[in-house]
């Protein structure tokens, strides 16, 4: 079967699906490659900062052509034979992907499966505060670069995990790996962002742009002390600091470990607005088997017991936990039929909405530097992935939730979320304001 037919195939299959997310989710789990010439025209564009992990199917050192340096961070979809509507997509390197961005004909940017055309291709102009660097140096995209085509400033603010090690690290990230090949290449790439680097970069931001909404402070887990701080007491420095000096100027969210009720307040008072402790994946076996780190300090039980406690200090909607959609799938230990996986993260998504949190997902990217990519470098199925839409589209609509606060505006066309299509399947709304809560 060509890829044309397996795609066609689940858009027949799954027509209250807009085609355009069947797309973006092949594209996300399976990559997109750059002709020569779409990579000189990426040159003047917005280029992709490797914000916290690789998400890219061949390590640094397999680009022959510099990749790395010259695309972009994000690719937005539209027009074409078939009227896509505007659809951003994260772009994860993939030379051997039948998905392939390049020139027509004419000199349009389009983007092609298996040579034929199958709509047109934007990328993102290159913002003024791109161009700036910090007084000691360092270029703004290493401190505060933006993703969700310049909604969402990304603050990874430690670049590695104390997870280290095969054992004990999740197995689908490749978060240690990815620093270590930044460093080599030479780029910029700070392990521990101080609080004034911080500062300093969403000042000159602050000044120049306004199309940013919402920043998340993350990085890596702290299992014992970094900094001289706790897990808590590290990440909680930052949204502190940054809605003491711009108050409420954007969206606060963190992205850390379930942690323990004090430390949950803790994050709270420091002015955090969204609380993301993300659960990778809802099997209790595939928990301790994928994320043996988590499982071992913390443990699956009390993880989510701490999500729903969270609930309490944010309120349901502003708890928001992330899982890998796709790792389920994975080799040695993950189910082997789609229904089964379908059946397995159903069960924690109807678990966690009737509780009225609405998870959210990302889609995995089998990275060849973390272990579970290297052994499953095709991912898991496209079927999976626009199942697994549909059904995660389909109980937030049974348990009527809210839209997910701090991702813009939801629905096809709307959605800026480039690493998954969650938002792109909500129903459209026009405002920017969703049951109280700024999106
Ligand atoms: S906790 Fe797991 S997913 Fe998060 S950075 Fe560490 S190894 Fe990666």
């Amino acid at each position: 079967m060509s890829r044309w037919d397996l795609v066609d195939g689940l858009i027949e299959s799954y027509p209250d699906l807009p085609h355009e997310v069947v797309f973006k989710e092949d594209l996300l789990r399976g990559g997109v490659n750059f002709s020569e010439d779409a990579l000189r025209v990426a040159s003047g564009f917005k280029p992709k900062a490797y914000f916290i992990f690789s998400f890219d199917m061949v390590p640094i050192a397999e680009m022959k052509r510099d990749e790395n340096l010259r695309c972009p961070e994000e690719i937005c979809l539209s027009g074409g034979a078939r009227d896509f509507r505007r659809t951003i997509v994260s772009v994860r390197l993939n030379p051997r992907s039948p998905y392939q961005v390049t020139l027509s004909e004419s000199g349009r940017l389009v983007l092609t499966l298996e040579g034929r055309e199958v709509c047109g291709v934007e990328f993102q102009s290159y913002p003024e505060y791109y161009r700036r660097s910090l007084t000691n140096g360092k270029p703004i995209t290493d401190i505060a670069p933006t993703i969700e085509w310049g909604y969402l400033l990304y603050l990874t603010v430690f670049r590695k995990c104390q997870y280290f090690g095969k054992k004990i690290e999740c197995q689908f990230c490749d978060i240690n790996e990815n620093y270590r090949q930044q460093k080599r290449t030479g780029r910029s790439y700070t392990a521990v962002k101080s609080v004034d680097e911080v500062l300093e970069a969403l000042q000159i931001i602050a000044d120049t742009d306004s199309d940013s909404r919402a920043y998340t402070v993350t990085g890596g887990s702290v299992t014992s002390i970094l900094d001289g701080a706790s897990e808590s007491d590290f990440y909680s420095r930052y949204p502190e600091a940054i809605e003491r000096r711009f108050p409420g100027r954007w969206i606060s969210k963190v992205v850390v470990q379930a942690q323990p009720f004090d430390a949950v307040k803790r994050f709270k008072e420091a002015g955090v607005q969204i609380y993301h402790p993300n659960y990778e994946v809802w099997d209790p076996s595939l928990f301790e088997a994928i994320c043996s780190g988590k499982a071992q300090y913390i443990g699956r039980n009390e993880w989510i017991e701490r999500i729903l406690q969270a609930a309490d200090v944010f309120g349901t909607s502003c708890v928001i936990p992330n899982f890998v959609a796709g790792i389920e799938m994975s080799m040695p230990h993950g189910f082997r039929s789609v229904d089964e996986a379908i059946e397995s993260t159903s069960e924690g998504l109807d678990y966690f909405m009737s509780h009225g949190i609405a998870p959210r997902f990302t889609t995995w990217c089998p990275e060849p530097l973390s272990v579970l990519g290297a052994g499953n470098p095709e991912g898991a199925p496209l079927e999976y992935h626009v199942r697994l839409t549909r059904r995660w589209r389909d109980l937030h609509r049974k348990h009527g939730l809210p839209t997910p606060p701090g991702y813009g505006r939801p629905g096809i066309g709307n959605a800026v979320f480039s690493v998954s299509s969650f938002m792109d399947v909500i129903e459209p709304v026009g405002e920017c304001e969703t049951r109280g809560h700024a999106v």
